[in-house]
């Protein structure tokens, strides 16, 4: 868990120049371009010293079809089959035994509120992102709580064009 004592320093050590913000940003939406589920391609990294740890994107889990294969697994209008970029880059982390604490999560669209929270979980210190097009209140209001700084960076390509 985050040490609210940290949060002052941590907010320093964030101020990262927009360029880098821009390159991790892109790189996420490369990875989103894996994505087998989503009318959008949402893709994720999670990066600490300017260093990728892991990267996730919209997809089945293992033993699983890929929706882009044979439709999504729809229950009350959600795909229930996909696993959520953020959450993959989670999940590849504990996979591999690489520690999330202090990290960036560079996504290119804005968090559910379910990955909001795992996030937040994960020690995730600082969210970056491209698309505003569906921002969760809730999940805007759990991130302020938790004291992670939100940075939207406009991709010079205009990003993600499918959502
Ligand atoms: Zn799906
Ligand atoms: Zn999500």
């Amino acid at each position: 868990m985050m040490d609210p004592a940290d949060k002052g320093e941590n907010r320093k050590v964030m101020g990262m120049r927009p360029e880098w913000d821009t390159y991790f940003l892109r790189i996420a939406q490369v990875v989103g371009e894996r994505s087998t589920c989503d009318r959008a391609h949402v893709g994720c990294v999670l990066v600490v010293d300017k260093r990728i740890l892991t990267t996730g994107y919209n997809g089945s889990p293992t033993g699983q079809e890929h929706c882009d294969d044979v439709g999504h697994l729809l229950v009350d209008g959600h795909c229930v089959r996909t696993i959520h970029a953020e959450t993959n880059a989670i999940i590849q982390a504990a996979l591999h035994g690489v520690s999330t604490k202090g990290a960036t999560c560079y996504v290119t669209h804005y968090p559910c509120l379910n990955c909001t929270k795992a996030l937040i979980n994960a020690g995730i210190i600082r969210l970056v992102y491209e698309t505003a097009y569906s921002i969760d209140p809730i999940a805007q209001s759990f991130f302020q709580a938790a004291g992670v700084e939100e940075t939207r960076v406009p991709l010079p390509n205009g990003g993600d064009q499918t959502a």
